[in-house]
Parts: structure tokens; sequence; C-alpha cells
């Protein structure tokens, strides 16, 4: 399915010397432009992908140059040394950078950046590191992307393919990088997790199954604040899939069902929704979750109750439907597909229930960055709710919550640096609010709001950095002061 493909290289652009002051790197000089012949690699960021994408091409013989502004972590270091690859860090040294045939961008380097601007005014190509990997692999991609309910769906497909039986790898922005995974143990799936920053420098790769779980406004600060910049590149998802390939989308998204307009699709549609209608795939009715297997399609039909399903909740209705079609696509028999959308464990600081204390359940939902996602966690709640929200807030309107909120929750913690814009907009509810500026204030304020049969959901709208390092780092606080109580 993939062919490396010939680039047109030209190998006669002279000579380089490798760094030795300013910034640190390691010794070995084998990013030269001796006329070697061979294509010279240069990656662009020392993270999972990027060190990943390293061990690839060196493997691939390619004079391969890692470049990172910034300082890398010891275990890449070592890595990089152990396969014998150039590195620099705390500098971009142009020298060496702007000779490259193709360079590999990690997704979190703005294109802004003055050194990619530098890259592109010379005309070299800049790929991802999901790019580069499929050029080295025959494997099936099934890739899922979408502004909420990626990593979810993901890790979720991932299970189901794993428990078939499948020899499947899990990649993208979970796991272990798909350059490394294709370098050192290349797998016959992937199931690979692709933001809109990653299919930014997509251009060959081709997805087998594509999925794509709803677009709504996120990260247009990357876009120059046009949505359609962002919209489109969520689209190219869709770039190279032919007739024998399979794109599976939420019908009910106004974005996702304009777009389609537009788009000559060639591959064979797939939609789900929560009602049912001609053409679904996959849709609710009564208490059942339903498979509806089109007369083209291998996606078998079979119905499963929806108290069976270990994820809880509207939102991840849409995330089980969208697992449960990418697997039908796969060949993955019914039975095997209903066992695991029944046994999955969940996802880390997704609505992550952590059992009771004195009769009050505790839900870490910390990966609720933004008010939609809090919204569908707010939706799921069965059981009168104390609310930990707060944070570093990304412009938001809170405007679309307050009805659940009044539905649902009995109080409010604030837990953030600037809780302002919390109190205009919640206080006028009249139920109880509290102010707290730490994790463990916050889950003992919540616990004496709440008694025995009530819920407390930290699910903050808002990103984590005035209190906390990361959405992660805030959810295993949560955890923690909850053990401690
Ligand atoms: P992503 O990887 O796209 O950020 P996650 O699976 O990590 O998505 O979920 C992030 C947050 O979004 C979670 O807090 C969850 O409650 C919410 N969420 C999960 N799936 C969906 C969905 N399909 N639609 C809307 N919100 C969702």
């Amino acid at each position: 399915m993939f062919n490396v493909k010939e680039k047109n290289m030209n190998d006669d652009k002279g000579h380089l010397n490798f760094p030795h002051e300013g910034g640190g790197g390691n010794s070995r000089s084998d990013f030269h432009c001796e006329k070697s012949g061979r294509s010279r690699i240069v990656i662009l960021g020392a993270g999972e992908s990027g060190v990943g994408a390293a061990v690839l091409a060196k493997k691939e013989g390619l004079e391969t140059f890692v470049s990172d502004a910034s300082s890398i972590k010891s275990h890449y270091k070592a890595l990089l040394d152990c396969h014998g690859i150039s590195w620099e860090e705390g500098q971009h040294t142009e020298d060496l950078i702007l000779f490259a045939h193709e360079v590999i961008k990690s997704p979190g380097i703005p294109k802004e950046a003055p050194i990619v601007q530098k890259i592109m005014a010379h005309g070299i190509p800049i790929i991802s590191e999901i790019e580069f990997a499929g050029r080295y692999t025959d494997a099936t991609m099934v890739c899922i992307t979408g502004s909420n309910g990626k990593t979810t769906t993901t890790s979720l497909i991932y299970h189901i393919f794993k428990e078939a039986g499948l020899d499947v790898g899990l990649a993208g922005n979970i796991g272990q990088s798909l350059a490394l995974q294709v370098a050192t143990r290349d797998h016959k799936y992937y199931v690979v997790e692709l933001s809109s920053f990653q299919l930014d420098n997509m251009y060959g790769f081709r997805a087998n199954i594509a999925v794509m779980m709803n677009i709504t406004p996120d990260h247009l600060d990357r876009y120059e604040g046009e949505m359609q910049n962002y919209v489109d590149a969520k689209f190219r998802i869709l770039q190279n899939q032919t007739p024998e390939d399979a794109f599976v989308f939420w019908n009910d998204d106004p974005v996702i069902r304009r777009e389609l307009r537009r788009y000559g699709i060639e591959a064979r549609l797939c939609p789900f929704a929560i009602a049912k209608a001609q053409g679904l795939v996959a849709y609710t009715e009564d208490r059942y979750l339903c498979f509806e297997g089109a007369i083209d399609s291998e996606v078998p039909s079979f119905n499963m109750e929806q108290e069976e399903l270990a994820l809880t909740g509207e939102h991840n209705l849409y995330n089980s439907m969208a697992a449960g079609i990418s697997a039908g696509l796969a060949g993955i028999r019914k039975e095997d597909i209903r066992r695991a959308l029944a046994t999955f464990g969940g996802v880390e600081h997704r609505l992550e229930k952590l059992g009771r204390v004195k009769g009050i359940e505790y839900i870490n939902d910390s990966k609720a960055t933004n008010v939609n996602s809090c919204w569908y966690a707010l939706q799921s709640m069965t059981a009168p709710t104390v609310l930990i929200l707060g944070g570093k807030d990304k412009g938001n309107d809170y405007a679309e919550i307050i009805p659940l909120v009044k539905e649902k929750c009995k109080a409010l913690v604030y837990l953030g640096v600037h809780n302002e814009k919390l109190h205009d907009s919640f206080d006028s509810i009249g139920i109880p609010v509290a102010d707290v500026q730490s994790m463990k204030a916050a889950v003992e304020t919540a616990t004496s709001m709440a008694v025995s049969g009530d819920t407390v959901l930290l699910s903050p709208c808002c990103a984590s950095f005035d209190l906390f390092m990361s959405y992660e780092d805030r959810g295993r606080q949560f955890k923690q002061c909850v053990k401690e109580l």
C-alpha cells in the first residue's frame, strides 16, 4: 500500500561541519553533506515523535540530524546516541538544518517559528512524523481525528483490536511514536490518534479507515483565528483515500455535514448518529446501541444494550459507535466487538471513576479542558453533583452549560487563581459556591458540600496551567487527595 517514494534530491549542496559550540550536541558527525548520495533528513523537536522518526530514518539509511531549541530529555538523548544519531539542543544551527532534503517537524512547533519560516523560504519540504513513518509500513491504518473524543475512541478501538487478537499498535498522540514502532517492531494494524497539527504536514499518507468524531472551534490561535483553516486541516485525514477505504463520521455534526458536500469523497461513507435514520451504520434506539451492516459494508449487524457499555454518557455512545464500526470494518466478529465494548477500562482523566468514600462518588474528568467536554460530563451525571471547575480560561463562554449546571449540580467549587468570570457566570443560579486555590482545598470543600449518594466531579472547562503543570498533574493531584480522605 505504501511505497517509499524516490525524492527529487539534490545532493550537491556543499559541506557542513557538526556544531560543537553554542548549544549542546553529541560528538558524532555523520550529518555531513559530502556527496554521499544519501537523503538528508532533519528532525525538529526531539520528543517522542521526533526521536522515533530519527531512529526510523537512521534505520532506513538516511543521513539524520535532530535539532531541538530546548533541552532534550536524557532518555531520548540516550536513545539517539545508542543509534548513532547526531543531535543538538538549545539551538537550531541553520547551516545544518537548511541543507536538508526534507524536514520532519514536531507537531508542537508552530509554522510561525523563525526556523520553520526559513526552512519554508528555502523550499525544503516539511512533513510530520506520521507522514514519514507511513512510507515504511504496509500496515492497515485506522486514524482518528476530531475536536473531542480522539484519545478515548483511539484507545477503545485499540482495545477491541487487541482483545480480538489482532497484531495492532497504538500511535499518534498516545504511547510510542508510529515511527519507532515501524522501525523496531512493525504491526499489521495501527490505531493512530491524529491532531490537526499532525495533519497539517501530511500529504501522501493514506488512512484506510478515517474516523472523524466532531469539529468544534479549538486551537484557532494556530490557524490565523480562522475556523475554516482548522476544519481544512482536519479534513486532510481523507486525502488519498480510495473506494476501498472507509470514512466513519458523526452525522449530526453540522460542520462535518457541510464539508462533506464540498469534498468529492471516494471512501465508503459510514455515518453514525444518536437517532435512527436512513443510511446510518450505527445509531441508538430505545435502550440499544444498534450497528447496521450496510449492503456494501463489512460492519456486522447487531444490537447491544447501552447498559452493557463500559463507558457512560452520551459522548461515549458516539465514541463506542465509532469504535464498533471501525472494528467491524476490520473484520472483527460482532461477539468480540460487543465483549470489548463492555470490558474497556476507560482512559485516565476522562470521566474516570475513582470509587466511593462514605457513599460519595468521585469522578476525575481533568481532561475536560473546554466547556463542550464539561457539557458532556454533566450530561452523564445521574446523582446530585458537586462540580469542581476553573483554571486558565481560554475565552470560555459558560452559557452553554448553565442549564445543565441548574439541572445536575447542587454546589460549585471554583478552583483557580482568577475565579471572577466563574462568579459572574454561575453565582446567580443560587446554589452554594466556594473559592479554592489548591486541589486539597477543592476536594475537602467539595466533600463538605456533598452527602452520601452524591457525586463530586472534577470537570474544569479550563486549562490547568494557573495552578498545575498539566491536566495530568491536576488529575493525579485530585486522585491523591481523594485517596487521602
Ligand atoms: P481528545 O483526545 O480529543 O482531547 P479525549 O478522549 O481525551 O478527547 O476527551 C477529552 C474530553 O472530552 C473528556 O473530558 C471527555 O469528557 C470529553 N469527550 C470525550 N469524547 C467526546 C465526544 N465524542 N464528544 C464530546 N466530548 C467528548
